[in-house]
């Protein structure tokens, strides 16, 4: 091996000990962000670490290497976050479905709103850094006699300023590619908004409430617990803290037992739209419970998992992501496995993880036509609905 300068040995010392720490966050943006700009400096940096080893040990810098040792151990501790590690199997649910009686015109649109290209590995433990996740962001409107109800806002009209307020690291790991808002959606079909009664949100971070200030005066639902977290959470929190503060409006668990979650709220008495409180990700998450005139169940489960193999497969999300993003990883553990449960003794309940669009593929698209479906169905048994 060829003598190095002075300064060449200084620079060779100090990337075999700090390349691991570069490596592990160039590791944590490719994954969130699936670029070559992320993945190919990756690559050169593991190989010129792995030669370094070799030429600390063919010079016998021992004091080197073991700080070396150290820091590329804390790497391939990291790398193996990412690694499948099932929780274990949760205990059996009993007891029959729930009754529901959702009302004759009950109906269920998707207005997606845009996406994030990241990796499954991002997602949850067990996730291939190398499988393109679109994380999507879309909104499902319920059509109800009682009162429409949108389920999350999507990505809104004024995404780009909000997005703009995001630390630096967060927008450089968010490939964001917003489309149609969803009150854009809405209104480009005639949808008259005074049928929309309540936005219901799962969780109040940004990318659930985007759309809020899209829909005026529309009452907010989230659970006292949710409510509190907006003025504590951080930036995540920053676009609901934007919101004027009059537009939320908060509900408890007045409800019993409900698929093994130990409280819930019917919003309107007929089963129809259930709320339980699965914290968390974030203090007063909720899922979101739907039943649809033509017995289909839908569990709009919010960001408890971002894909379903998290639920299925009992996957918590990486280790940074959970330090990075969840207010109590046990809290989500327990459940991650009730909806586990109610997966295994209910298979015919879709499951929707906000982010997840093999939910949203089993919602009908809201179009023009879908409102004047809706519109025909209900009839003159639902007042402003008749069609137009
Ligand atoms: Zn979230
Ligand atoms: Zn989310």
């Amino acid at each position: 091996m060829r003598p190095v300068s002075q300064a060449g040995a200084a620079l060779l010392h100090l990337l075999v000990v700090t390349g691991p720490a570069l490596l592990g966050l160039l590791t944590a943006l490719y994954t969130a962000r699936p670029s070559v700009f992320f993945l190919a400096p990756g690559m050169m940096l593991a190989v010129a670490v792995i030669a370094c080893d070799g030429w600390i040990i063919a010079s016998r810098r021992w004091i080197t290497g073991s700080l070396a040792l150290t820091t590329q151990a804390a790497f391939l501790l990291f790398a193996g976050s990412y690694r499948a590690s099932p929780l274990p199997p949760a205990l059996p649910l009993s007891g029959p479905l729930p009754q529901a009686s959702p009302p004759v015109g009950m109906a269920i649109y998707a207005l997606p709103t845009g996406l994030i290209h990241r990796t499954a590995a991002f997602a949850y433990r067990g996730g291939s850094p190398w499988k393109e996740w679109d994380s999507v962001m879309t909104a499902a409107l319920v059509r109800h006699p009682q009162g429409d109800v949108l389920i999350e806002t999507g990505l809104g009209r004024t995404i780009a300023s909000q997005f703009r307020q995001m630390p630096f690291l967060f927008r450089l790991a968010t490939d964001l590619a917003p489309s149609e808002p969803a009150a854009d959606q809405l209104d480009a079909a005639g949808y008259d908004r005074k049928h929309l009664r309540y936005i219901l949100l799962t969780h109040v971070h940004w990318d659930h409430v985007s759309g809020v200030p899209d829909f005026p005066g529309v009452p907010v639902l989230v659970t006292t617990a949710e409510h509190e977290f907006i003025a504590d959470g951080g930036f995540a929190n920053a676009t609901a803290r934007s919101i004027d503060p009059s537009r939320w409006q908060d509900y408890t668990f007045d409800g019993g037992p409900y698929l093994g979650f130990d409280r819930s709220h019917d919003l309107y008495g007929d089963g129809s739209i259930v709320m339980v409180p699965a914290p968390g990700h974030t203090p007063g998450s909720v899922v979101v419970f739907v039943a649809l005139p033509d017995d289909t169940r839908y569990a709009f489960v919010g960001d408890l998992a971002w894909r379903r193999e998290g639920i299925l497969e009992r996957e918590e999300r990486p280790w940074l992501v959970r330090k990075a993003l969840e207010h109590d990883p046990v809290a989500v553990q327990q459940s991650l496995l009730r909806m586990s449960a109610i997966a295994i003794r209910f298979p015919q309940i879709i499951l929707a993880p906000s982010h997840d669009s093999r939910g949203y593929a089993a919602i009908p698209r809201w179009s023009r036509s879908a409102l004047v479906w809706t519109n025909h169905v209900a009839g003159s048994s639902v007042p402003g609905w008749s069609c137009r």
